[in-house]
Formats: C-alpha cells, structure tokens, sequence
C-alpha cells in the first residue's frame, strides 16, 4: 500500500460509525504516479445517502443542534490541531492519491488546519444586527444554520476544499455531508477520523465515498439536504443545481476558470516570472484557478517568451513522492484529455516544454508541461478549460485590447494584474470580470481569510474567508411589537 493509514479506507461515516456501504460495492483507488491500485474504497449508493443525511438530521436534534457556538469552534481548533499534528502523513497520502508533489501536498494539509482554526475561531464571532425601526418595535437578525448541508467536492485539491466548505459549514452549525472524488478521497476520510477524534458529535459530519452519478447524483437531489456547495466541472454543476432546484435548495457553485495573467511593459519580470510560471504549473495545472493565459504587451512579449520558456525548460517532471516540481495527471484519463489539447495546438508555436525524468514509471499519468506562443485569444487552447500543465501566450497592444481578451472567455475566477501604474492597478481592477483579482502577485499564498469563488461560468457564491460563514447560514428577521 506504500503509505501507513490509520483508518480503514474501505468504509463510509455515518452517524459517528465507520460502517461498509449496504450494497458492498467497492471501487478502485488508483496511485497516478505508477498506476497501481492503492486499495478499495467504498461505492457508497443512494441507501448510504439517505441514512447520512438522517444522521446529520439527527444530530441537529441532539447534541450538535444544541450546542453553543463557541464550543463548536473550541472543537475546530482541536481538529486543527490534530491535523498539525498530521501534516507529514496527511500530506504523503494527498500526494499519493492525487499524484501531487509532496510540498504542494505539504502545504495543502496546512492550509487545512487553518481553516480549522480560522473556522473555529469565528464560530462564535457571527452575529445578528438590531435594526432601528417603528417606535414600539425592536427589530434585530439572528444568522442560523442552513440545517443539512451537502459537499460535493473533486480530486484536485481535498484537503482545501473539504477545508473551506466543511469547516465554514460547521461553525455555523450545519450538519454536513461530504461525497468526497472517487479519484481521490483518502484525506477526506483520514479528516473524518481526525473530526471523530477531536470530539465532534455523531452525525455533524458524515462521509459517503462513491462516483458522481450515484453518491453524488443521490446528494444533490436529496429532499433532506438544505444546502449543496459543489465544487468541479461546469458541465456537472449544472446538473447539481438542477437537481437541487427541485427542491429548492441554495447551492454554491465552484467551477472552472482561464484566468488571465495580464504583464505590462513597466513589469518588473524579475518579480512576476515565478508566478507567471508556478499559476500554471501547480498541481500538474489541475487548479481550478489556474493562470492558463498570459497576455503580454507588446513591449515586454519577446523577453516574458524567453524567460517563460527557459523555466519551462527547467521543469522536471515524476512521481509525486520524489517532490519534483510537477506530478502525474490524476488519472490516464485526465492525461488522455489534456494530450488531445496538445494535439489541438499543432498549429501553433511552442516556446518551451518541461521533461519527464527517465525512471517515470511507464503506467504513470505524466505529461510533458507545455507552453504555445502567439496564440490567437479565440483559439481553442485560450478558450477552453485544459486542466493540464499548459499555457498559451498572447500578444497585446493597449490595455483595451488587453481587457477584451482578459475578459472574452465564459469563466469569470481569478485575473492577475503586473503592472507599476497605480492608476492602471484600479482601473483594472473594476473592469477584469473576475471573482478575485491580484495586483502584482497570483494567488497572494492562497490564505484561508481571502473570500473566493467566480462569476459566470466560474460559478456563484463564496467560500473562504468570514464570507463564506454567511453563505453557510440563513437570515432570520425578527420583529417584536411591544407598544
Ligand atoms: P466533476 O464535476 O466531474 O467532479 C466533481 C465532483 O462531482 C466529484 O466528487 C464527482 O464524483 C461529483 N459528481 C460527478 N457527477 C456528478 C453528478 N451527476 N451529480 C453530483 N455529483 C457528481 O469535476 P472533476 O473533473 O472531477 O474536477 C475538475 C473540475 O473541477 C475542473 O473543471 C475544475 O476547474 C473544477 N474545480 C473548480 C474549483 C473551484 O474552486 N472553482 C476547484 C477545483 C476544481
């Protein structure tokens, strides 16, 4: 099996029990880095959802539903800290199933315990408002949990986004149920453990393993269910919202991106080259705010190709665990789609191109990190969502030429900004259709506070950060006439 686990992974959590699926199916849990099977996990079915969402359901009737905020929170922190305590292992089983390069998988599981703390922190921090009214009234909000929430969340990054949703929903109080991948779902269920252990109350959190159109179809449509927060395709949250619109649920969408780098001629390159390169490389470019285009201005295009290609040229690319600076896709699958949008820019030119080491095993899903030059803004490559370890550089004159091109895709996540023009920064600012937007930076490390989520294709609603915690309750007015 490679990597030590501590819990068994072939099973789901429902009502603070590790119970087999009921229908006993299991599915195959596959190693991207060489292909072999790390071991079964379960196929958890429509029963299995109805008796997690039941025992989420009875939890909010019993000692999670009555406890106060800031014992939730006093919980979090502890699951925070159990997770400290597990990054070197948390992070070897997150680079081993998604085949990610142990420090990116470092930096994951650390990211996951401070939403813990970040979450616990502000459980009890929420609060109402009293709003001045009528003579004879007094008017004031109370925030309260959504009930039952549902998290449905991809392979690329788990420990993050099981992080952000589960961790914001459970401050507010929510009972949660996580369908995690079933390309990558080892750290959700060693989080589950970590959640038993720190003293959460059966049933707050439960966990039901299994593929999209039968768990995760099952979550959404569940009449049980007041919440879904799914993160993933376009093509699949649509179907989510579908499904919960039947019953009228609120559902955040985290979906895809193209998200634009835009370097202006007073870019100090020095400075942006790193983030220019790492946005598309990270995670194999499996990152759903993945900097897949970069827009150059004229005057500084020839020398961001060069410098771009030359780091391009020194990447090196291998199974996750030697923690090289790129890993395997997360599936032959993935690797299959991604070659055929390789293919599709046969007709334009490549700058520079990342190498596979020798000794990558040969059933690894491993692709080589490509960057195409003078890409048209309407080709395909600069259109499309890749999800692979490939960029596309653009040529630009003017900043409006560069803001149509920035801004002429369907997706609406992230757009970054290099430029010394203070004036420029906020202009662009405001007219870059994006749900979060970098000056002179990328990513800004990723903190845990900063809101996220897009606009568009990229989805709606917002997780991470204090936003988040009202995305994850519901708003009660009340008005008391007493003359
Ligand atoms: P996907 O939509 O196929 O799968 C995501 C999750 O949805 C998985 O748990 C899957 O089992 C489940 N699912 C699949 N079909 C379902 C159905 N019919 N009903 C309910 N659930 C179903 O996405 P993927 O290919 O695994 O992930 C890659 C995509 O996710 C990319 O497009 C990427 O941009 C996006 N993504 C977005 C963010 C973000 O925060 N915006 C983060 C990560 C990934």
């Amino acid at each position: 099996m490679g990597e030590a686990m501590w819990f068994d992974p072939g099973m789901c959590l429902i009502g603070g029990e590790w119970v087999p699926p009921m229908e006993g199916g299991t599915l195959s849990l596959v190693n991207p880095s060489d292909g072999s099977e790390i071991c079964r996990i379960a196929r958890g079915r429509v029963r299995d959802v109805d008796a997690a969402v039941a025992a989420a359901r009875e939890a909010l009737a019993s000692a999670w539903g009555g406890m106060a905020a800031f014992e939730r929170g006093r919980i979090l922190t502890r699951l925070g800290q159990l997770v400290l305590e597990r990054v070197e292992e948390l992070a070897r089983l997150e680079a081993m199933d998604v085949g990610k390069p142990l420090t990116q998988a470092r930096n994951d599981a650390i990211a996951l315990a401070r939403y813990c703390e970040f979450y616990g922190g502000a459980a009890d921090k929420v609060m109402g408002e009293t709003i001045p009214y009528l003579g004879g009234y007094t008017v004031y909000t109370l925030r309260e949990p959504h009930g039952v929430t549902g998290h449905i969340v991809p392979w690329n990054y788990p420990m993050q986004i099981i992080g952000r949703s589960v961790g914001a929903a459970l401050a507010m109080g929510n009972a949660c149920v996580l369908k995690p991948a079933e390309e990558a779902c080892l750290t959700a269920l060693a989080f589950a453990d970590l959640a038993v252990r720190a003293g959460l109350p059966a049933g707050a959190l439960n966990v039901v393993p299994g593929l999209g159109g039968e768990a995760g179809a099952a979550l959404s449509a569940h009449p049980g269910v007041n919440h879904v927060s799914f993160t993933g395709s376009v093509a699949t949250g649509a179907r989510v919202q579908a499904a919960a619109a039947r019953n009228v649920v609120p559902v955040t969408l985290e979906l895809g991106g193209k998200s634009p780098q835009l370097v202006f001629d007073d870019t100090d390159l020095d400075d942006a080259l790193p983030f220019l390169v790492n946005a598309g490389c990270q995670n194999a470019g499996q990152t759903c705010s993945a900097s897949s285009r970069i827009l150059a201005q004229r005057g500084v295009y020839e020398e961001v190709r060069a410098r771009m290609a030359a780091a391009y040229g020194a990447l090196t690319v291998g199974p996750a665990l030697e923690d090289l600076k790129v890993g395997p896709l997360i599936s032959a699958r993935q690797k299959e789609i991604v070659e055929g949008f390789l293919a599709r820019g046969a007709d334009l030119p490549v700058a520079g191109q990342g190498v596979i080491v020798d000794h990558a095993p040969a059933a690894g899903a491993y692709v080589r990190p490509t960057l195409f030059a003078d890409v048209p803004p309407e080709h395909p490559l600069a259109q499309e969502e890749i999800f692979g370890p490939v960029q596309v550089l653009i040529p630009f004159e003017t900043e409006e030429e560069a803001v149509r091109i920035a801004n002429g895709t369907g997706y609406g996540l992230v757009a970054g900004i290099w430029t010394r023009d203070g004036a420029r920064q906020m202009r662009l600012a405001r007219r870059l259709r994006a749900g979060q937007v970098f000056i002179n930076n990328y990513g800004a490390g990723g903190g845990v506070e900063l809101p996220f989520g897009g606009v568009r294709k990229s989805g709606h609603g917002r997780e991470k950060g204090f936003e988040a915690l009202y995305g994850f309750s519901t708003l009660k007015t009340v008005a008391a006439r007493h003359g």
